[in-house]
């Protein structure tokens, strides 16, 4: 059963919690400009008693985008970590059906991970100190999740040391569940070309393109694309490629995302695709410029953590849905499937499942994967979508505005917090998991993420 003080205080503040994440849904602040999110998420961790920082993690002439509470002191310190970032051009209501409305939304859900993971920092710390247990709750709402880049500014300023352990929940369209899979390294790049401007039909043999290197270097990944692990992705876009044809282009530029199944991998990569570079810049009379802005490493799984979380998730009382909302699950599955579900087949995930202890190797990327690395860490998804549907999508906006999103959100902090109250009664089992953490990273050896810079 759900500890009585964490039951107790979701009890009161379900609403409230619910009401929140609203809020931030309606706001939609993208990447790093979480500032009206960051100052609301700041004020209801205050609120509840905890001592508050907030800061920009890139920019300090900029508004704060950034949260850190804590609440107690001592042993254990426990963390929970919360996103708020918004996608840029995902507008829409929440309704079952596409509603093309202005602006940005909340296609992964962050709205729900800010207030979901700062209720159950709140409700740990309640339960706790009514238990007369000992430790420190801290919880982080982490700005620019999907540029894949706000816990690596934070972790650059050793805004995650002194963790003990720590632990998250992201919504998804499936039962929930702990995130098995080990997340691929991000290698963010610009690539740079510096050619000789020339005119394009009566001098182009007194020109150098810039333009052509791109090119070049573009088709010698697409080629290396084969013999790379086929866990690998390689993607690009141009940021610069001239102004107009009758120019040659004296500067293009590109930008690279290389996805690793590990940072080490990541690095031998890398090497290749500069080498890829280089020969275009030799091939086309060019010289180039290789700035890697951040290299995120994957994601370290701590097996034993995640069974433990699997036992609080069993004391979660069951996610129960209206018929309204069930109503309104189904046609949006029959919307985004183009069917109906066939009789018994869940449409509105509200189970739990147990880990499997297989840690196999997603094409995705986050950038928590620098929080799994500084202590044993074990995360969640599922809830708050309909089945199936897919993410950064209309239908995940729609789900993470209306009752659906809002009631996981809230369930799924019942289970964050009893997993931290779990570990407050026993905090020896922390033990295990930095020893299999500390082992991980022994093997690997000296292979250290790139952080990025800050602006101010
Ligand atoms: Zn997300
Ligand atoms: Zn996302």
């Amino acid at each position: 059963m759900l500890e009585q003080h964490i039951q107790n205080w979701y009890d009161q503040h379900a609403q409230e919690v619910m009401d929140f994440s609203k809020r931030l849904w309606e706001l939609a602040e993208t990447a790093l400009l979480e500032y009206e999110s960051c100052r609301l998420t700041a004020a209801f961790m205050e609120k509840y008693g905890f001592r508050v920082t907030t800061y920009n993690c890139i920019d300090s002439t900029k508004p704060a985008n950034t949260v850190v509470a804590e609440r107690g002191s001592g042993h254990p310190v426990i963390g929970i970590i919360g996103e708020y970032d918004a996608l840029p051009g995902l507008g829409q209501e929440a309704v079952p059906y596409p509603s093309p409305k202005e602006g940005n939304g909340h296609g992964c859900g962050h709205s729900l991970m800010a207030p979901s993971c700062g209720s159950a920092a709140i409700a740990l710390s309640e339960a706790m100190e009514a238990a007369g247990l000992p430790g420190t709750v801290k919880f982080f709402a982490c700005p620019a999740e999907e540029t894949v880049e706000g816990k690596m500014h934070m972790a650059r300023d050793g805004i995650f040391n002194g963790l003990d352990c720590c632990m998250a929940w992201h919504p998804k369209n499936v039962d929930l569940q702990v995130r098995e899979n080990i997340q691929n390294s991000l290698c963010n790049m610009k690539v740079e070309f510096f050619g000789k401007a020339a005119h394009a039909a009566s001098v182009p043999f007194e020109g150098r393109s810039a333009l052509d290197a791109c090119e070049l270097m573009n088709v010698g990944v697409n080629y290396l694309r084969e013999h790379v692990d086929p866990t690998t992705r390689m993607h690009y876009t141009y940021l610069a490629a001239g102004e107009k044809p009758n120019i040659v282009p004296a500067y293009a530029a590109l930008h690279y995302f290389l996805r690793t199944k590990d940072m080490k991998y990541g690095y031998e990569v890398l090497d290749r695709v500069k080498a890829v570079a280089e020969g275009a810049a030799l091939m086309t009379g060019t010289t180039c410029k290789i700035t890697v802005h951040v290299m995120v490493p994957g994601c370290i799984q701590i097996s034993s953590f995640n069974d433990f979380f699997y036992e609080a998730m069993k004391k979660v009382p069951p996610l129960t849905y209206t018929e309204e909302e069930l109503a309104f699950a189904k046609e949006m599955f029959k919307n985004v499937h183009g069917r109906e579900p066939e009789p018994g087949e869940t449409y509105l995930p509200t189970g739990i499942v147990k880990p499997t202890g297989k840690h196999v190797n997603a094409p995705v990327s986050t950038d928590a994967g620098c929080v799994t690395r500084l202590t044993p860490t074990s995360r969640l998804h599922g809830w708050g979508w309909v089945t199936g549907i897919p993410g950064h999508s209309w239908a995940t906006v729609a789900c993470s505005g209306h009752t659906i999103g809002l009631k996981a959100a809230v369930q799924a902090g019942m289970a964050v917090a009893q997993c931290g109250f779990d570990i407050a009664k026993d905090p020896s089992v922390i033990e295990e998991w930095r020893a299999d953490l500390d082992r991980q990273l022994a093997k690997e050896g000296d292979i250290r993420p790139i952080y990025p810079e800050r602006i101010h």
